[in-house]
């Protein structure tokens, strides 16, 4: 132990010159650090510093700038809510987050007799990272040998083939190529080469220029892509659209028994005996027997209300610009099959790795992400130096005209930067999904069935294995989108169902009958914000101009709501303030 000490402190201060933190390292491994610093990233330069030292499992980091903690929810408030509402649910699992981990989880244990509820505090499934990314099913080959994340992330990307099959969302393996065109970075090609083969990545290939050419002929057509001379071939990458994926998981658990709560924050871990009893909730105390943690970059604050303070994320925010694929002919041979990745880069500081460009399913090309340490969790601001970052990541810089809307995303990273995926050994029934950075989308097949692992074993060894549904039904209906049918499919639509022939979103073609069938899931999107993410209504040219206030419409018509009621996104976000006419219409 004291030796492990001494290697901390000198690495803290290799790190942060002058930093002298006050230490606690328990039996576990868990490190304890606080003190004040100059700036957020000495905080973090600590921590990481700390986290490389052997016998430190993770590091739970207080350090703060001249003693300014960063910004918390106000759980008192969501807990005052709570309790004052009582017991309002009774469940065997209680999932904490629906993103991609929380929704991936529910739909894997809905296979079993066990009352489930999901508690949100957004406002549909993917409310948090897992709407904001790049959605890239990863390789592998980016990912550190050894780690838990390396393993999942190669496991999920074989297994999102069976998930779109029975989920019926679009998976597209477009396959990624990363090529230098120098020689002298040949050797880091060969290094993430290695690091492929070393994660087990599918179908991984090192080739010459000729041949990546062969492979890619889009490289013919850019400048860059004639001079390549070498090139790392990744045929299994796939692109999905993040946000639908954990829109179908959640569906298909719905259709299974599983219950959504959204705009249900989570304040306090309900405890008894060292055990997790449940959560109080802002809509009241939900008990359950088991409580598995997947509230991304809060999930260290749900793990130390069940008594396991055992790391901190830090979130890392990445800028990503969206470009009007109206322009794709222009983009066409840069990214049908190739991400552009800056390989010396990549290899240099995994941890802090921003992205490059690549393309959704849809096509409408993704400049960046970029990646910087932040001390707000909800900090999702953009500045010009971010986008400039992002829009540079392709071969030559995009033109800014062609942005037509630009965000960010948290990523929930913590110190040791792998997933911490475990039940408690202090908190019983008490499971963490956490530090889900990326390549969290690539794994969540993989995350959800090692946490089916962890679920059954608990049970079992509690005398009550898990037993399978007779009637569990794997399979959700693709969604029918009309903008891509044929002529004969549309008329065949519209004379079914006429709201298919009103289209809503002309930028986009969405028609009523798609934004109808949203609002009639099986788990109700809650905001304008979630239909439009759902449907793509509003995600147009003109962002939501034409179509808001008829999508304001129909939530209002089919919810049974009035449209002051209808929000954006979020309680406390209506778009109007009150109905001032008496035929119902809305000032
Ligand atoms: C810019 C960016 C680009 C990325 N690109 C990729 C990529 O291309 N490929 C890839 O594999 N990964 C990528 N990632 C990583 C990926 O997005 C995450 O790993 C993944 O979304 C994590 O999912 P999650 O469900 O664990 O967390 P989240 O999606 O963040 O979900 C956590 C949920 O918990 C809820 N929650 C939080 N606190 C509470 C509470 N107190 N009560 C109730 N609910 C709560 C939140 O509202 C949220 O919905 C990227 C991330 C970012 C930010």
């Amino acid at each position: 132990m004291k030796k492990t000490l001494t290697a901390i402190k000198k690495a803290i201060t290799g790190a942060v010159p002058g930093l002298e933190p006050d230490l606690r390292l328990d039996g576990r491994g868990i490190l304890t650090l606080s003190g004040g610093c100059e700036s957020w990233n000495q905080v973090v330069d600590a921590g990481h510093a700390a986290a490389k030292i052997e016998g430190v499992k993770n590091v739970v980091n207080k350090l703060t700038v001249k003693g300014a903690a960063p910004p918390r929810p106000d759980y008192d408030a969501v807990c005052a809510l709570g309790r004052e509402a009582g017991v309002i649910a009774e469940a065997d699992v209680l999932i904490i987050g629906a993103g991609i981990s929380g929704c991936g989880i529910a739909r894997e244990l809905a296979k079993y007799d066990l009352r489930i509820l999901v508690a949100e505090k957004g406002d549909d499934a993917g409310a948090g990272a897992t709407k904001s990314n790049n959605g890239n099913i990863h390789p592998g080959h980016a990912v550190k040998p050894g780690t838990l994340k390396a393993r999942l992330n190669v496991e999920g990307n074989r297994m999102y083939t069976q998930w779109a099959r029975e989920l019926g969302f679009e998976l597209q393996r477009s396959g990624a190529m990363g090529f230098v065109t120098n020689y002298a970075l040949v050797p880091a090609l060969r290094v993430a080469y290695n690091t492929a083969m070393q994660n087990g990545v599918d179908g991984v290939e090192l080739v010459d220029g000729a041949r990546a050419r062969e492979l890619e002929p889009g490289l013919n057509r850019s400048e860059a892509g004639r001079k390549a001379v070498a090139a790392l071939w990744l045929p299994s990458m796939g692109l999905v659209e993040p946000y639908k994926v954990a829109v179908a998981l959640a569906e298909n658990a719905a259709a299974n028994g599983v219950r959504f709560m959204f705009n249900c924050a989570v304040g306090d871990i309900l405890r008894e005996d060292g055990r997790a009893r449940g959560a109080v909730t802002s809509r009241g105390l939900i008990r359950a027997r088991l409580v598995i943690n997947c509230a991304g970059v809060y999930a260290d604050d749900i793990s130390a209300m069940a008594g396991d303070e055992c790391f901190t994320i830090h979130p890392r925010k990445g800028v990503i610009a969206i470009l009007d694929k109206a322009r794709r002919p222009e983009y066409d041979s840069l990214c049908e099959h190739i991400t552009f990745e800056d390989v010396k880069r990549a290899m240099k500081k995994q941890e802090t790795k921003g992205g490059g460009m690549c393309r959704t399913p849809e096509w409408n090309i993704l400049m960046g992400p970029s990646a910087v340490e932040i001390p707000d969790k909800e900090d999702l601001s953009t500045s010009p130096e971010e986008l400039a970052y992002s829009m540079g990541r392709g071969e030559g810089p995009a033109p800014y005209g062609d942005i037509i809307r630009f965000f960010a995303g948290n990523r929930p990273a913590d110190y040791s930067e792998d997933f911490v995926i475990e039940m408690s050994p202090v908190t019983h029934g008490f499971v963490n999904v956490a530090a889900i950075q990326s390549p969290g989308l690539a794994a969540a097949p993989a995350i959800a069935r090692m946490v089916e692992g962890i679920v059954g074993e608990a049970s079992a060894a509690e005398g009550s294995p898990l037993k399978k549904k007779a009637d569990w039904q794997p399979l959700l209906q693709k969604k029918r989108e009309f903008r891509n049918l044929t002529r004969e499919e549309q008329d065949g639509l519209i004379k079914e169902n006429p709201a298919y022939g009103r289209v809503i979103c002309r930028c986009e073609s969405i028609t009523e009958g798609e934004i109808l069938e949203v609002l009639k899931s099986p788990v109700v999107p809650a905001s304008v914000d979630a239909v439009k993410r759902r449907t793509r209504a509003g995600m147009g040219r003109c962002q939501g101009g034409f179509c808001q206030p008829r999508v304001v419409e129909l939530m209002a018509r089919e919810l049974g709501i009035s449209w002051p009621d209808v929000v954006l996104k979020g309680p406390g976000s209506n778009i109007l303030i009150k109905e001032n006419r008496e035929d119902g219409e809305s000032a």
